[in-house]
This record gives C-alpha cells, structure tokens and sequence, in this order.
C-alpha cells in the first residue's frame, strides 16, 4: 500500500509542488492550508488531491485534523512541515503579535506536526519528515527576526528530532530554500528582489518545483542513511 504523505500549506506555492511531485512518485498525498479555499479546490479539480484546512500552529487542531486525515485516508508516514507565514519589519517596528505569530506557525507548526504523526511513524517502524526552513534561518535577514528565528529553530528541531527517529526507520531532514518564485516572494519590493537576485550566482529566482525535488529524495527509501541534514536549495546564494 502506498504510504501518506501529508504535506502542510500544500495548496499553494512551493507546497502544491511538493504534493505534485510526491504524487507522482506513488504516494497518497493529501494537503493542509490556513484558509484560502479557492487554492485548496483548485489542486484537487487539478490534480485529485484532497485538503484539509486546520491552522498548523494550533496544537489541538493539528490533532484533530490528523486524526481526521488517519481515519479517512490511512497512517501517515511522511511529513512535510511546509506551511509558512512572514510579518516582517525591523525589531522597533516588529510587535509581540508579528513575532508570536511567526513563531506560532513556522516553528510550533513541526512541532504540533510531529507530536500528531511522530509516535505512528515510530510505532511502524518507517517515517519520513521534512521541514521546510529557509536561507534566511542560516544566514539572517534584515527586518525578520521572527522568521530567521523561527526557521533557525527548525534547522536545530530537524537535528534533534532526527537523532530520536533514527534507531526507529525514522529519518527527520531539513531543506533551506533561497528566493523562490512564489506569492510568498511576490509580495517583496520589485526593487529589492533586484538586489537579491544579483546576489544569486546562478542570476535567477528558483522554482517550487526545484524544492519538490529535493524533497521527493528525502523522502525516497534510497535516502534511509540521511537524516539531520540540511539541503540548501538556493541557486549558490548562501553556501553553508
Ligand atoms: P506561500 O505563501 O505561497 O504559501 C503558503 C502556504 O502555507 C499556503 O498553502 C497557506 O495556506 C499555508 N499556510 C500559511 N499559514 C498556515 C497555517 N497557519 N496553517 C496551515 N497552513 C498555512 O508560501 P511559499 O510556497 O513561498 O513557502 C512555502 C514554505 O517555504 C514556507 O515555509 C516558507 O517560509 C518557505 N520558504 C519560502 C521561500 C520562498 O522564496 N518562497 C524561501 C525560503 C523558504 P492558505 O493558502 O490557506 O493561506
């Protein structure tokens, strides 16, 4: 039977790429979003693929949604901590909510995450979870704090937990991506994405399907001797 892959924030942008690609590699996708509706509908008339919308940052709700997903559709084995939000500003401009939040969704969603899908995957001997970080976790950016911290911390997360699920078959990897082309990237200045794209050696923003990819590997059964490790995905920008 073809394992279940949940991917979170999968109905948009890098996310909907990643469900795409894992679809295609055999397993039985299904995504999560916050609360557009028309994206969510959209992948499934494209593609077949179910949503189901529950706030990644909400520990009980991330329960309830996949105790839902494991009722309807089966165990999940594979994890894809995706979903990301940005509030971004310089720290006197940042307030408590912008950081909160932040920290709420990006951090405390691979935590509600695997607290709900950890323990199946340990008790069956087989899992795979990827978190999605960021360039901007390794290296800073100014005017985001909250983000940098929030996807710093799930590069340290990914070490961790990787070091539990390791003797259980159970792999935890981390993929930092740099810009990619996405509503999440369309919402920067034109003029400062022109500044970042000279500062990328290949001279290009990447595309959502170049991250799919990476993790489509990391979630393959040949990447069983990976685990806690951090691919960067950025077009040479930031080489750690
Ligand atoms: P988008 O803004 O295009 O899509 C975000 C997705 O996350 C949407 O599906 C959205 O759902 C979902 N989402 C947001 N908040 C929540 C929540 N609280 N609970 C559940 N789902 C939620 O983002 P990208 O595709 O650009 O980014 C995907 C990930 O990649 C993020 O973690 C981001 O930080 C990271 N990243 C992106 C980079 C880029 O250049 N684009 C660079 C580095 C990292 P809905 O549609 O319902 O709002």
């Amino acid at each position: 039977m073809a394992h279940v892959a949940v991917v979170t924030g999968g109905s948009r942008g890098i996310g909907r790429a990643i469900c795409e690609r894992l679809k295609a590699d055999g397993f039985t996708v299904v995504a999560n979003y916050a609360g557009n509706d028309a994206a969510a509908e959209q992948l499934k008339a494209d593609t077949g693929i179910p949503s189901y919308k529950f706030d990644v940052g909400d520990h009980e709700a991330v329960l309830a949604g996949c105790r839902q997903i494991e009722e309807e559709v089966g165990p999940i084995d594979v994890v894809v901590n995706n979903a990301g939000i940005t509030r971004d500003g310089t720290l006197h401009r940042m307030t408590f909510d912008d950081w909160n939040e932040v920290m709420r969704i990006n951090l405390g969603g691979c935590f509600n995450m695997a607290k709900a899908c950890f323990p199946g995957m340990r008790e069956r001997g087989w899992g795979r979870i990827v978190n999605i970080g960021s360039i901007n976790g390794q290296a800073g950016q100014y005017g985001q704090v909250n983000y940098a911290a929030a996807k710093s911390g799930i590069h340290g997360f990914t070490k961790a937990l990787a070091q539990e699920g390791a003797k259980f078959g159970v792999t935890c990897n981390a993929i930092a991506p740099g810009y990619i082309d996405t509503d999440m990237v369309a919402a920067v200045p034109d003029a400062v994405l022109e500044k970042i794209v000279a500062k990328i050696p290949v001279g290009r923003l990447g595309h959502a399907d170049e991250i799919a990819r990476g993790v489509s590997f990391l979630c393959s059964e040949d990447a069983g001797f990976i685990t806690g490790s951090t691919m960067s995905i950025n077009g040479g920008q930031h080489m750690y």
